[in-house]
């Protein structure tokens, strides 16, 4: 049985993967099949990381993070977890290829998703002019008009956040009201740089290269027209990817993994949850990896105390059936 298992490759799972790794805990990374590196593949520049004044490729940065925890001695699998087995002192990780991996803790940094409007143009132009967060990117679009496409509180506060940078800020919205609440409403509506279009749906993103503008769909009369502009927003929710435990692990309201105050402790001992899947607020590299580091001294002492107490044995009969690694 291994110490600690560690699922999910972004800024969180590589960061705890470092740490863990310099405490001789050879943590297992469970990096994903197709999503290895986590939402940062999906950027071109991140110009706010610390330590990179130039800016740096948001895939190189991921693949540093990758060769960092590797020097220090972390095993990575390019695997899938299929199935989470949590209860016990012995947690069990069943991955895409039917294998089960097995550690005394885990740490669950799966991250979470922006919701994609869902059109074709919207991945190609990922980080060309589309993009899930105003706080990374806003600087990108001083002097343009942009979009936010979003009725709700964060579509208001990236709306009302990004007049610092544009010129003009269209917020996007189906419906002739909004979902936000009063105050955010009233705080987008006194900028004079906000213009709402309502009854409008984006049906179309223009441009190949670079975000030219939008094809939109009125909701009431299905008319169709053309909006120009630099930069499209999507603000329409983000998931936490917490499938995995549904049913093992406590959650909160807004549906991040509960943790205790300020560690990364989840409702079952052994367990640990960082990054964006604990975070229904920040969602920065730099607070995933922070809180990446939170997991590795937490599960770091937990593993301790248990080596202190007396390690748990697999339980023969428990694991029966599932091929062990
Ligand atoms: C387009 C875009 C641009 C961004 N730009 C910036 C920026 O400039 N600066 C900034 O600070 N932040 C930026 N962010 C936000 C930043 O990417 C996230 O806050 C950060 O990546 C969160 O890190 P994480 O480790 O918690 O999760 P993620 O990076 O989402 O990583 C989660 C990992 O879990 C893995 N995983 C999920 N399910 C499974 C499973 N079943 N089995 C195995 N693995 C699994 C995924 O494959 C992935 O590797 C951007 C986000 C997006 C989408």
């Amino acid at each position: 049985m291994r110490q600690l298992i560690i699922i999910g490759s972004g800024p969180a799972g590589y960061t705890a993967a470092i740490y863990a790794a310099r405490a001789n805990l050879k943590p297992l990374v469970i990096a994903s099949s197709v999503e290895v590196g986590g939402e940062l593949m999906n950027t071109t520049e991140v110009e706010n990381f610390p330590g990179f004044p130039e800016g740096i490729q948001g895939p190189e940065l991921m693949t540093k993070m990758e060769e960092q925890a590797r020097k220090f001695g972390a095993e990575i699998l390019y695997q899938d977890v299929t199935e989470l087995d949590l209860a016990g002192p012995v947690k069990r990780v069943q991955l895409g290829s039917g294998a089960v991996e097995e550690a005394a803790a885990v740490i669950f940094a799966t991250g979470s998703a922006y919701r994609k409007i869902g059109l074709p143009k919207e991945e190609h132009l990922s980080g060309r002019g589309v993009s899930w967060c105003a706080t990374c990117d806003g600087f990108f679009f001083r002097e343009r008009t942009i979009a936010v496409v979003g009725g709700g509180d964060s579509a208001m506060e990236e709306a009302t956040f990004l007049t610092r940078f544009a010129t003009k800020v269209y917020v996007i919205h189906r419906r002739d009201e909004l979902r936000a609440s009063k105050i955010m409403q009233e705080r987008a509506m006194a900028n004079e740089k906000i213009e709402f279009v309502w009854n409008s749906e984006v049906v179309d993103i223009l441009g190949d290269e670079a975000v030219s503008g939008v094809v939109l769909k009125d909701t009431v009369d299905g008319s169709t027209r053309e909006l120009d502009l630099q930069g499209v927003f999507v603000a329409i929710g983000n998931d936490p990817r917490t499938k995995l435990v549904h049913g093992q692990l406590d959650l909160t309201p807004e549906g991040t993994i509960w943790v205790d105050g300020r560690s990364s402790r989840t409702s079952v001992p052994g367990v640990f949850a960082a990054g964006d899947v604990i975070d229904p607020t920040y969602r920065q590299a730099v607070t995933a990896a922070a809180s990446g580091t939170i997991a590795a001294l937490d599960a770091e002492h937990f593993l301790a105390a248990l080596d202190e107490a007396g390690a748990p044995e697999p339980n023969a009969d428990q694991i029966e059936g599932l091929p062990v690694v």
